[in-house]
């Protein structure tokens, strides 16, 4: 006898991670390239004698402290093992099989999968012929079947963000039983001014009574703690204590707890670093814009092409240039911004590609 495994699992597609390549140059994964903060890095070392112990499992003192920092009640605040733990979480504390989850396309490459492991039904929206989310189809393709909605803003890969006015027009269009789920997981990176802050937005909207909107951030890209996950969603009040239903209990680990809190005494020196890369993110696109690529305005710390069919090979010129890009084949290809000598180590290999 063979074991019994879900049927509807074997089509799934494994998530592929971005590439690493030893002594290449990686800007594949949206990481930070400078290493973490030596104030992080001794408090991590000081956790580090007590793994023995169990984590907390309510994560107390750091959800004290973004409750803190966002000014809203500790309720508000649940954690989790990186926020693509709680994109799974947050599927699973509202569907059951048959029922849809909508999200554009393309947009974060686990929203798809997660909807699957969890035995329901995706429903993608294509994007806009500027690369955007499509909040009007979006808003369209929701049916009675609909549960959970993603809006990732920016939106990954593709860096476009949505600006205030659209994004109320949506939430005001979306039934009060369908949750929108804000994915701010580059919010830091954000300088256009017409974008709003998710929590801000969230808080606006429940003052109307309105309990659908939830918002994802995590410490992985601008706080630089990818390699510990842990990431936290800001919601009213019965959807968070939801949320810690489904919890697994001690998925978010203590050294990464640590880190997390020691991050945000550090918040100062990360966010400048934050400015360094939107920085180098306008020289990038420019410089590629002058190479005659199309490249549509980020609000994230990367940069995308939509290179179309002809991605594959781009990214093959940029492997054999010592450069790792993030390559959806036959769409386009994403491009973490690095460090100055990163990005003119990429630059050059874009330089010297053949656009036709
Ligand atoms: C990177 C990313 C995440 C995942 O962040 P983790 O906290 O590392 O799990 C979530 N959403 C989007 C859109 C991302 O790009």
């Amino acid at each position: 006898m063979t074991v019994r495994t879900r049927a509807d699992l074997d089509h799934i597609p494994g998530y592929v991670p971005g590439r690493s390549l030893p002594g290449a140059i990686k800007l594949a994964s949206n990481e930070v390239s400078a290493g973490p903060l030596p104030s992080v890095v001794e408090a991590i070392g000081k956790a580090a004698g007590e793994i023995n112990r169990y984590p907390d499992n309510g994560a107390t003192e750091l959800v004290r402290h973004l409750a803190a920092k966002l000014a809203v009640p500790e309720s508000q605040v649940a954690v989790g093992c990186g926020s693509v733990t709680l994109c799974q979480e947050l599927i699973q504390a509202t569907c059951t099989d048959r029922d849809e989850v909508v999200f554009g396309w393309r947009s974060f490459e686990a929203y798809p999968v997660l909807v699957r492991v969890v035995g329901a039904q995706p429903r993608p929206v294509p994007l806009t012929g500027t690369h955007e989310l499509d909040l009007t189809a979006m808003a369209a393709a929701i049916t009675p079947a609909t549960r959970l909605v993603f809006v990732c803003n920016p939106n990954n890969p593709t860096g476009t963000a949505l600006r205030r006015q659209e994004l109320e027009r949506f939430l005001a269009a979306v039934p009060d039983d369908v949750l929108v789920v804000l994915d701010e997981a580059y919010r830091e990176y954000v300088v256009d001014p017409d974008v709003p802050d998710g929590v801000e937005l969230a808080k606006e909207h429940w003052a109307r009574g309105r309990d659908n909107l939830v918002v994802l951030r995590t410490f992985s890209k601008a706080y630089g703690l990818a390699g510990l996950r842990v990431g936290y969603c800001v919601a009213p009040e019965g959807v968070a204590a939801t949320l810690r239903k489904v919890y697994v209990p001690f998925s978010v680990n203590s050294l990464a707890q640590t880190a997390a809190i020691a991050s945000l005494a550090a918040e100062d020196e990360l966010l400048a670093r934050c400015r360094d890369l939107v920085g180098e993110r306008t020289r990038v696109r420019g410089e590629l814009l002058a190479a005659g690529y199309e490249v549509p305005r980020s609000e994230g710390n990367f940069v995308w092409l939509p290179l179309g069919e002809r991605t594959a090979e781009f990214n093959e010129h940029c492997l054999n240039h010592g450069v790792v890009v993030r390559a959806f084949v036959g769409d386009g290809a994403r491009v973490t911004v690095g460090t100055p000598e990163e990005n003119d180590a990429f630059l050059a290999a874009a330089r010297s590609f053949e656009l036709g």
